[in-house]
C-alpha cells in the first residue's frame, strides 16, 4: 500500500507514528510544511520537518511534543549573555546541531529536499520525507497591536504572543512562485490513499495545499481527512485563532466544509462530533484522541479503513 500523508508538526508526527505501526508495510511518503521555517542567528530551522524526523525517528521531547529528549540549553544562554535577539524561540544545543548542518548544506547549495534526506538517514524515520517546497515560503500574520498594523514571521505570532494578537490576515510569503519539491507530486500520483492527519487546517494542511498543483493532485486521490477539532475546539494549541483569522468556525464540520467534498472523501471525527455532515464525504465517528500509542494506532486504522471503503 502506497499512502501519502501531509503533516505539520505535532499533530501530524503523533498521527503518523500511529500510521506506520498500523500499516508496517505501507511505503508513507510524508510531505512536510515548510511554511513554519525561519532563520535565526543565521541558521535555517524548519521545525515542522524536524518534529516528524525526530518523533519517528526516536529522538523527540515526548512530554514537549517538540525539540529533543535529554536537551540543555547552554547555546541559548550563551546567545541571551550576549543580548542577542531573539530570545523567544526555544532552542536546545542538540537541536541546534540538526540546524547547523542543515545551514550548512543549503549554503553549499543543496536543496532543502536533499538536506531533509540527508538528516533523515541519521534518524530512519520509517517513511520518505519530503519539504512540500525547495523553494522558501514563510507564513507571515497580519497583526495590529500598540505598535501598529504590521506583518510578523508566524513564530512570532504563535511563539511569542501565543497567538493573544488577533490575527487579521494570515498569508504564505512566496506561495506563487514555489513549486513542489522534487518527488511530492510523483508520490501524490502514485498513492492509493492521501491521508490528512489531525494537523492545523490553516497554518499546516492549509499551507501544503497552497503549492501550485499540490491541491489539484490531491484531489483527484482517495482523500481521508482526521479531525484537529473535538468538540468545537482543538486538542492542543491555538488552531481556534487560525481558523478565525480565516472566517471559519472551530469546529470538525466547519473544517470538513472549509476543506470541501472536491478534496475530502472520507472524514474521521470525534464521537461528540457525530452529527458532523457534508454532501459527498462519508463522515465516520471513532475516539480521536491520541492519548497514547495504542490510541493512536487505533485512530490510524480507522483513517485506513475508511479508505479502503472506497477501494
Ligand atoms: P504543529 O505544527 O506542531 O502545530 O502541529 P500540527 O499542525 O501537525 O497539529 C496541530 C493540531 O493537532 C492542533 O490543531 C490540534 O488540535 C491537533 N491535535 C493535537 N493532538 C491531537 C489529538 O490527540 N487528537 C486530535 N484529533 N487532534 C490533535
Ligand atoms: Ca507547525
Amino acid at each position: 500500500m502506497r499512502i501519502v500523508s501531509l503533516a505539520g508538526g505535532i499533530g501530524g508526527a503523533r498521527f503518523l507514528r500511529g500510521l506506520r505501526a498500523a500499516e508496517p508495510d505501507a511505503q508513507i511518503t510524508v510531505i512536510g510544511n515548510t511554511g513554519d521555517d525561519i532563520t535565526l542567528f543565521g541558521l535555517r530551522v524548519c521545525p515542522d520537518l524536524d518534529t516528524v524526523m525526530y518523533t519517528l525517528g526516536g529522538g523527540i521531547d515526548e512530554e514537549q511534543g517538540w525539540g529533543r529528549a535529554k536537551e540543555s540549553h547552554v547555546v541559548k544562554e550563551e546567545l541571551a549573555a550576549y543580548g542577542v535577539q531573539p530570545q523567544w524561540f526555544g532552542l536546545g544545543d542538540r537541536d541546534f546541531a540538526t540546524h547547523i548542518v542543515r545551514t550548512q548544506m543549503l549554503n553549499a547549495g543543496y536543496p532543502l529536499s536533499q538536506v531533509t534526506e540527508a538528516l533523515c538517514a541519521r534518524w530512519q524515520p520509517g517513511v520518505r520525507l519530503i519539504p512540500m517546497s525547495d523553494d522558501r515560503t514563510e507564513t507571515h500574520v497580519v497583526i495590529d497591536d500598540e505598535h501598529g498594523r504590521r506583518a510578523i514571521h508566524f513564530q512570532e505570532w504563535w511563539v511569542r504572543l501565543r497567538a493573544s494578537v488577533p490575527a487579521e490576515e494570515i498569508a504564505l510569503v512566496g506561495a506563487d512562485d514555489a513549486r513542489p519539491a522534487p518527488g511530492v507530486l510523483e508520490a501524490i500520483g502514485e498513492a492509493d490513499v492521501v491521508i490528512l492527519p489531525p494537523s492545523n487546517p490553516v497554518v499546516s494542511i492549509g499551507t501544503i495545499l497552497q503549492i501550485r498543483g499540490i491541491r489539484e493532485a490531491v484531489a483527484a486521490k482517495t482523500v481521508v481527512g482526521v479531525s484537529p477539532i473535538i468538540g468545537g475546539a482543538p486538542v492542543r494549541g491555538m488552531a481556534d485563532a487560525c481558523l478565525t483569522a480565516i472566517g471559519v468556525e472551530t469546529s470538525a464540520q466547519a473544517v470538513l466544509a472549509h476543506y470541501g467534498a472536491d478534496l475530502i472523501d472520507g472524514w474521521l471525527v470525534a464521537e461528540e462530533d457525530a452529527d458532523v455532515r457534508l454532501d459527498g464525504v462519508r463522515v465516520v465517528a471513532r475516539p480521536l484522541l491520541m492519548s497514547d500509542p495504542e490510541a493512536t494506532t487505533a485512530m490510524a486504522r480507522a483513517a485506513l479503513d475508511l479508505a479502503r471503503e472506497f477501494a
